[in-house]
């Protein structure tokens, strides 16, 4: 799916598009000038499809040169190492979740849990990925025409990133993660890293952004005023209030 003159959904699950395997997260396929970037990756049950999704679009999957993973949920991170090894495009990863995702450690990422509860297959698991690069607030990097930012977005787990990616012609894109969605919702839950207040601080920084598409981790992205959306949220938070959450 097509998503704007740069952007193209590559795998989406059911708390989405319910078009490849039902636990993925929405991946995003960046293009500028021929480079190609992945925003996270699915669990990895769906590497191949996304492999041919990106050819079908038109392009090779050697132009794929960056994996950038919002957090390490495996919803999100799961096909990181499938993916590196079938593209050899680099995987980017938050500074302190290197060590996690290097191991594949369950545990860590709550992903013990999610599998009791039916969020993922029994049989499921998660392949551990080593990161070619460490990403921080504020960091910045190019991808063809576009500058890329990262913003540190934790809350939703102590892993998350958010990335502001502009150039002189295009609108203006966030990809959120779950930190926010469509509509100022956000994913609450049950688990030992989430943070509510950290989450509402993270929001606040993203209200910041003047987003005009937001492409969040699950469900629909807002094609324009996507910054309304965040604030929303925001807003909702400053009121002492939750916004409505994603889950369940
Ligand atoms: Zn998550």
């Amino acid at each position: 799916m097509k998503i704007n003159d740069y952007v193209y959904l590559v795998a989406s699950g059911q708390m989405g598009f319910d078009w490849t395997h039902p636990s993925d997260c929405n991946v995003y396929l960046l293009e500028s000038q021929g480079e190609l970037a992945l925003i996270d990756t699915g669990t990895g049950y769906s590497v191949n499809d996304i492999c041919e999704n990106i050819e079908k679009y038109g392009f090779s999957i050697s132009q794929l040169k960056k994996i950038f993973l919002t957090h390490i949920h495996a919803d999100h991170a799961g096909g990181a190492a499938l993916l590196k090894e079938k593209t050899k495009a680099e995987v980017y990863v938050i500074e302190s979740a290197f060590e996690t995702l290097k191991n594949g450690d369950e545990a860590a990422i709550d992903l013990t849990i999610a599998k009791r509860f039916g969020y993922y297959p029994d049989d499921y698991q998660f392949n551990p990925c080593l990161a070619d690069h460490l990403l921080k607030e504020g960091d910045q990097l190019c991808l063809g025409d576009f500058q890329l930012k990262v913003f540190e977005t934790p809350g939703h787990s102590r892993f998350d990133l958010s990335f502001e990616i502009k150039s002189s012609e295009s609108p203006k894109l966030l990809f959120s993660g779950d930190t926010v969605f469509y509509n100022g919702k956000i994913s609450m839950l049950n688990t030992h890293d989430f943070h509510m207040q950290k989450l509402a601080d993270s929001i606040a920084k993203l209200s910041d952004v003047e987003a005009d598409v937001l492409l969040p981790g699950h469900y629909q992205p807002a094609l324009k005023n996507g910054a309304n959306h965040v604030q929303k949220a925001h807003a909702t938070f400053q009121s002492m209030g939750i916004p409505s959450n994603i889950v369940g």
